[in-house]
């Protein structure tokens, strides 16, 4: 592998900024210094340029099948992970659900080895446990799991009768993750009120898919998070909550944390900048804005970008679940297959290219966050959380050579036509945004170039085992 220094550019922490130069060998970052003699085969030029560790983005799902297998994201991992870099992102952890009619340990290792062999950065996969009836010896498999890289073990509190595990489920899969030091993750939603909530508006007629939001109310989510966290703190485990969108569960997440418990919260760049509001009007094209939690109203926002500041949440990821409006023909019904009927439309937006400079321009420009914050929420949290700290989410001597170097004055507009992928159509249609990356290099290949030119093949990037999660730490 060859060599490269980042030359005359600020190296940005999450605890702080430097001027330095950055060299970088095999695959690793082997020095940092100033006006240092190396030399190299490549030399970057990032002078009035910023240099960060690469984006980690902890929550996305590529080519993942939704609603009991009828369809499936548009994006597979090597378009999303190609995305993902051109958007500063090397490291994406993504969900395996277990299969109907295979265990959740081979559906594991099958969707372990088609990432592998198409993803452009680094990758890793949080294993979903399924509930107890839809296999017996689910544990026994969770078990396994741990040494083939599952580290974080997601639990769904919604979508009763198929994805959704009871209280005593949530017990006994808080327990051996605590005994295997393994990471649970929630979503957590009260299925049953937003079950009945939906009925309810099925049965009045209301089914439009702004509804879709009606229907998955703050309380539902309030409620879930607040007992998800009693419940791991009666078993003593961390937890991480996914994708926190209301500032109600928020404030769940903030108070228990003043009160010492081990719990971290996940928010999306679609919680701090879209809001009800912005498809309210949009009859059936609001389903391109439908997904779980809902995008809420525009006065939900202040209270996330507090939780941010504050400390109360603490990390940025996507959720990212891209689906076409426009049906291709290789893919089952996307977006628009049940116009006028929100519970058929699938759940979820693109977003994994645009995270960076979204929360780049509403975060830093916005005046919420500093640079060094915006470094911890994307990458180093995210790195220390996800059993990854030391190798990424730094820069520093040792750690993998995932980078980003990043302009903090370009002008950018987001936009679909621009975007590298599958998806098409974004959210953010429109945004203009101050700061975007110009070079990304993934464990030292320079993948992403000024000139916008991508250089990486399918399977360039690594499966991660990672290891424990720092929050079994006591010091974290
Ligand atoms: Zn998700």
């Amino acid at each position: 592998m060859g060599s490269t220094i980042i030359k005359g550019g600020t190296v940005v922490n999450a605890d702080a900024t430097t001027r330095a130069d950055v060299l970088v060998r095999d695959g690793r970052i082997a020095a940092l210094g100033l006006g240092e003699d190396w030399a190299a085969d490549e030399v970057i030029d990032a002078g009035g340029l910023l240099v960060m560790p690469g984006g980690i983005d902890a929550h996305t799902h590529l080519e993942y099948p939704v609603d009991g297998f009828t369809t499936r994201t548009a994006d597979d991992f090597h378009d999303g992970t190609v995305a993902a870099a051109y958007g500063g992102t090397t490291t994406v952890l993504d969900f395996v659900k277990k299969e109907p009619d295979a265990t959740l340990r081979d559906t594991y290792l099958r969707r372990r080895a088609t990432a592998a062999s198409k993803t452009v950065v680094d990758v890793g996969l949080h294993a979903i446990v399924p509930p107890r009836d839809q296999q017996p010896d689910v544990l026994d498999d969770l078990r396994l799991l741990v040494a083939e890289g599952a580290r974080s073990w997601k639990f769904f509190m919604a979508y009763p009768g198929t994805q959704m595990v009871d209280d005593g489920e949530l017990l006994e899969g808080f327990d051996l993750a605590r005994r295997m030091g393994v990471l649970p993750l929630v979503h957590a939603e009260n299925g049953h009120m937003v079950a009945r909530e939906t009925k309810r508006l099925v049965d009045g007629g209301h089914t439009a898919e702004r509804d879709h939001a009606t229907a998955h109310g703050h309380d539902s989510e309030a409620e879930a998070v607040h007992r998800a966290i009693v419940l791991a703190e009666s078993i003593g485990t961390p937890l991480y909550v996914v994708h926190v969108s209301s500032a109600a569960a928020a404030e769940e997440i903030a108070r228990a944390r003043s009160a010492g418990a081990k719990v971290w919260g996940e928010t999306c760049p679609q919680y701090l900048v879209v809001a009800y509001e912005d498809y309210e009007g949009l009859g059936d094209q609001a389903a391109r804005y439908v997904c779980s939690p809902p995008i809420r109203e525009r006065s939900n926002q202040s209270g996330l970008w507090h939780a941010l500041r504050t400390g109360a949440m603490s990390t940025v990821a996507t959720d990212h679940a891209g689906f076409c409006l426009h049906q291709p023909e290789d893919l089952p019904p996307q977006k628009l297959r049940s116009p006028g009927f929100f519970p058929k439309v699938p759940n979820g937006v693109p977003g994994i290219e645009d995270r960076l400079m979204v929360l780049w321009e509403a975060g830093v420009v916005g005046g919420h966050l500093d640079p060094c914050r915006f470094v911890e929420l994307t990458s180093t949290a995210p790195a220390k959380l996800f059993g990854l700290a030391g190798q990424k989410g730094v820069v520093a001597v040792g750690a993998d050579a995932d980078l980003v170097v990043w302009d903090a004055h370009a002008d950018h507009t987001i936009t679909a036509a621009g975007s590298h992928l599958r998806t098409d159509y974004s959210i953010y249609e429109g945004m203009r945004v101050t700061g975007k990356p110009v070079h990304v290099l993934s464990r030292g290949r320079h993948v992403v170039d000024a000139d916008g030119t991508f250089r990486g093949d399918p399977g360039d990037g690594e499966f991660l085992l990672r290891g424990e999660s720092e929050t079994f730490a006591t010091t974290y």
